[in-house]
């Protein structure tokens, strides 16, 4: 057992949260020798259950759930911060030249191990990850985070037209492929697969009609792809399928929105679009600095509310600007005052927080499995420093509340407030 005694930050069922200026943390195995949080609370009401063991005590740290990224492109590591114009000349200019390299399988290896590093620095412990269309970058990216003993998802990217040679995979080759992939790395250790369609217009519908018929042959496989980011693209989207009733419903159509199923941006929907979101349990990636850098838009957060359809954060890295939790959070504190019609707060920063950890776990249907520090829970987590810069230092030490104390770190925060992130019995020390 491995008890850990820091202020601690979890939230209740109904994503309230919870806190403990001087908590303790118990992490040990289950029946079934997989490593569990055994108990978390006030260190005043559960340290007489652990008396004799050996504490490890972070005076000043804050322990919080490890976060939890819905939506990311590891082929496009080095794509972030390219200049474009928009989504569609972005894909055409730098995305899609730059995911043919992973045709090479030691180059795929390469940026996954980096990938990684880098989720894991800045305190990211689950990611709902796109690869590309190649087959051995989703054997890449699986081998590495398996290394690691992370719960990651990925899967290889469905597009059969309207893309260039080198990315555009063949129709019944590329069903074939996803289904070796399901068979050889869906609940592998802590791994999932995700069915991925890149988005409408590259896929012809008997590819989509064929995704459709794997996430209903694999129902607990998930399905992750890209709806209503850009309003070209919505256009374009018309123009291909002119008998659908919205972008949304094209998906629909072919049996590819269910429990599971995780689409990025969900900008430039209407009411039914809303409604068919919470309908089929659907959930929405929210990809503020990707739509902030790409001018696609802004999520509509008082009318998914309205609607009550899941959603989480996500950091979208390439189109996305950072790979750090803090920065999405902010980004989606500014995108939420967009249309804001009542006074006060655009979103507390115990909501922000809860969206890239257990709103984002509960999205994904991994409720009290990851994003949180509840009993039972996996238990991964990081362990942040407010005092990390001296900026940091100075303002959380006049935080008056939790809410003023988070939304510091959320103002002021990045890679810097992560001073570890620890997966299972596995530590990742920045730098070392
Ligand atoms: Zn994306």
């Amino acid at each position: 057992m491995h008890i850990y005694r820091s202020a601690l930050l979890r939230f209740s069922e109904d994503g309230q949260a919870l806190y403990d200026e001087d908590g303790l943390l118990a992490i040990g195995p289950d029946a079934s020798g997989r490593q569990r949080v055994q108990a978390a609370g006030a260190w005043h009401a559960l340290a007489s259950q652990f008396a004799g063991q050996h504490v490890t005590h972070w005076p000043g740290r804050l322990i919080a759930p490890g976060f939890v990224d819905m939506h990311v492109h590891y082929p496009q590591t080095d794509v972030i911060g390219s200049p474009a114009e928009g989504l569609l000349p972005w894909l055409e200019n730098y995305t899609f030249p730059h995911e043919k390299r992973f045709v090479t399988q030691g180059y795929a290896e390469q940026v996954a191990d980096f990938f990684l590093d880098e989720l894991l620095r800045n305190g990211v412990t689950t990611a709902l990850a796109f690869a590309t269309s190649h087959p051995q970058s989703v054997d890449a990216l699986f081998a590495e985070a398996r290394r690691r003993h992370l719960r990651l998802m990925t899967g290889k990217v469905l597009q059969d037209r309207h893309s260039p040679d080198g990315v555009r995979d063949e129709t019944e080759q590329s069903l074939i492929d996803t289904e070796d992939l399901i068979a050889r790395w869906h609940g592998v250790d802590r791994l999932g697969y995700a069915i991925t369609p890149r988005f409408a217009p590259t896929s012809s519908p008997a590819q989509l009609r064929g995704a459709g018929k794997l996430a209903a042959q694999y129902p607990d496989v998930w399905i992750q792809s890209h709806v209503a980011e850009n309003l070209d693209e919505v256009r374009w989207v018309r123009e291909l399928y002119p008998r659908a009733r919205s972008y949304l419903a094209v998906y629909d159509g072919f049996g590819l929105m269910r429990e599971r199923a995780v689409y990025a941006h969900c900008i430039h929907f209407d009411a039914e679009d809303r409604a068919l979101m919470r309908a089929r349990r659907t959930a929405a990636a929210v990809s503020p600095t990707s739509n902030l850098f790409l001018g696609s838009g802004f999520f509509d957060y008082q009318a998914a509310d309205r609607a009550g359809f899941a959603y989480g954060l996500a950091s979208d890295v390439g189109g996305g600007t950072s790979f750090s939790p803090f920065r999405t959070m902010l980004a989606a504190y500014t995108v939420g005052r967009e249309g804001q019609t009542k006074p006060g707060l655009s979103l507390s920063p115990r909501h922000l927080w809860w969206q890239h950890t257990a709103g984002a776990a509960r999205a994904l249907g991994l409720e009290g499995v990851i994003g949180n520090l509840q009993p039972g829970c996996e238990g991964d987590f990081v362990v942040l420093n407010p005092q990390a810069t001296p900026l940091l230092a100075r303002r959380t030490a006049q935080a008056a509340s939790l809410d003023e104390l988070l939304f510091a770190m959320i103002v002021l925060g990045d890679d810097r407030l992560v001073e570890q992130t620890v997966i299972s019995q596995a530590k990742y020390a920045p730098g070392a």
